[in-house]
């Protein structure tokens, strides 16, 4: 799960479909002797592997991720899986920019009545560079924009009476208290760039406040510095998702938070409150800013793995359900406890290990599944789903062709299963899916426990849905039946302590994998229900991301 910046009450009503699923309960079905071939151990094996010291953290464009992906396209391949990357092998080559700060030319100064103060990288404020040029600057007055969003189908504009024209516009991250996924979309930094360059701005400042404080402290954030910034590269030759008329960036520490809204009428604590109401408030602050981003700009790439198990029905091979997982983490990073490699074993050696099993249990089914299936191990989720993404652009099938993506990202092992967060599933006809495959499994589904972690566009679905295409995120719930199991607890301390840190690594306490199995039952068992359907996976009528994205398909 990446960084920058998260269920449905009980299944009980079972949907009677017209799809083998009628027959599904039978002890004769497919795909029940498909998912007994899912083993625990092989999920460990695969997992222990890929987490290895010696695989260094599989940091996206190293040596040690180039090493993981080979192994992804020789397990495909003994399989029998088809290559179907780039010129009939299993990579598709994802061309990224890599973006270095220049920590000691990289300035930012807040000038208030003729009074300049300059504020000091890493401890003030941090940048993460400018994807487009090697130096840029802006001089200009600061407008807060709260979160700066702009939701009109929610009757909802930060900008609204606000002049952001020729200004360095400062927000808060997050969102209005939208539903789960709009609220998740609307914090994407992608969204609110977007927005600002429309409305005018020539420089974003990303403000701190005690929600981001919490989900991604200052000092981590400039402790993950060591990692460069990352964008994908487009056909035109230009970085994706890089905003050329926002000519300086920077995000403040809590301090520095509080400094600027000195002289502004307004207090910091009056801000974080409106912003954790989820209300809109905008106005001009009293401070101009003067900041200046010099970096290191290099071309690199790295391979996103992609296999093929071509269905067996004559007109449904031509589509394609996707599955997903990020193979990526973080690589070598700034040591903690005298441990520099951030193995990423639950994130996600875990989603990686159960791709290659979900995958092992459709290529041993005779007769195979109706629809295609493109099993794709995706680069540079943790810079920002760049691989995904890149797929999603450029996919390795024609776009139109690709019904569903089902993806898989850091599988809470840690607890009994019992519960699914079908994350996406509301928006799209694959909420029935998931309800079908949860009874079926006798899972519970449950909404979002979560929504302020935005989970929905932290991971490589967003990917998908941002280019129509209707995709489910499962996770694991939270759940129990035993009073003295508590996940939610469980969870949270591995995020404070584990998430994102050198010791997620197969050393750490209470991995289970026979709840990882049992998870890539449902995985499966939801890839076999499209596979199966003759009628592909549609956007519920009106819904804000299939009226969005439906068209590029
Ligand atoms: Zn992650």
């Amino acid at each position: 799960m990446h960084r920058n910046h998260a269920r449905f009450v009980c299944a009980a009503a079972f949907l009677a479909i017209a799809t083998p699923l009628a027959s599904a309960q039978s002890s004769g079905d497919p795909a029940d002797a498909a998912m007994h071939s899912i083993r625990p151990e092989a999920i460990r094996a695969d997992m222990s592997f890929l987490s290895d010291d010696l695989l260094e953290g599989r940091g996206t464009a190293t040596r040690g991720h180039q090493i993981a992906a080979k192994f992804m396209a020789a397990e495909f391949e003994s399989m029998g899986l088809s290559p179907a990357g780039d010129n009939a092998t299993f990579f598709q080559s994802v061309p990224l920019r890599s973006i270095r700060p220049d920590e000691a030319r990289t300035t930012l100064a807040l000038t208030r009545n003729g009074k300049t103060e300059k504020l000091v990288f890493r401890r003030d404020f941090i940048s993460g560079g400018d994807a487009s040029r090697p130096d840029t600057s802006v001089d200009a007055p600061i407008v807060y924009v709260g979160f700066g969003v702009t939701a009109p189908e929610l009757h909802y504009d930060d900008y609204k009476g606000i002049d952001a024209k020729g200004k360095i516009v400062a927000m808060v991250f997050s969102a209005p208290n939208f539903e789960s996924s709009l609220k998740a979309h609307y914090s994407s930094f992608e969204v609110k760039a977007t927005n600002a360059v429309e409305h005018g701005a020539v420089g974003v400042i990303i403000l701190n406040d005690p929600v981001l404080e919490g989900l991604y402290p200052f000092k981590e954030r400039a402790r993950d510095l060591t990692h460069p910034t990352l964008r994908w590269i487009q056909k035109d030759g230009t970085p994706h998702d890089s905003f050329p008329q926002i000519k300086g960036n920077a995000g403040l520490s809590l301090d520095a938070t509080k400094k600027i809204f000195e002289g502004s009428g307004h207090t910091a604590d009056e801000v974080f409150q409106a912003a954790k109401e989820g209300k809109s408030l905008s106005f001009p602050l009293a401070f101009s800013a003067q900041i200046h981003n010099v970096q290191k700009l290099e071309d690199v790439s790295s391979p996103n793995v992609v296999a093929k198990l071509e269905g067996s029905d004559p007109a449904l091979k031509n589509e394609f359900l996707v599955y997903s997982a990020h193979l990526d983490h973080l690589g070598i990073g700034e040591p903690v406890n005298g441990d520099s490699i951030y193995n990423g074993a639950l994130d996600n050696a875990s989603g990686s290990a159960i791709l290659l099993e979900v995958a092992r249990a459709f290529s041993q089914m005779n007769p195979r599944p109706k629809r295609s299936i493109l099993f794709v191990s995706v680069t540079g989720e943790e810079a920002g789903l760049l691989g995904s993404d890149y797929f999603a652009n450029y996919p390795t099938v024609p776009k139109s062709s690709i019904a569903a993506n089902i993806n898989m990202d850091e599988d809470q092992m840690l607890w009994p299963l019992e519960d699914i967060i079908p994350f996406g599933a509301e928006h799209s006809s694959l909420e029935n899916v998931a309800k079908q495959a949860a009874a079926r499994l006798n899972l519970d589904l449950s909404p979002d426990p979560m929504p302020e972690e935005v989970i929905f566009i932290r991971s490589d679905q967003y990917s998908f849905v941002k280019q129509g295409i209707p995709a489910l995120y499962p996770s694991p719930g939270i759940k129990s039946d035993d009073p003295n199991i508590k996940p939610a607890e469980i969870f949270k301390n591995w995020e404070a302590t584990r998430y994102h840190e050198p010791s997620d690594d197969m050393q750490q306490p209470g991995l289970d994998f026979n709840q990882a199995a049992k998870y890539a039952d449902f995985v499966f068992l939801c890839g076999w229900l499209v596979a199966q359907d003759p009628a592909r996976p549609t956007w519920n009528p009106h819904d804000f991301f299939g009226d969005h994205y439906a068209h590029k398909m």
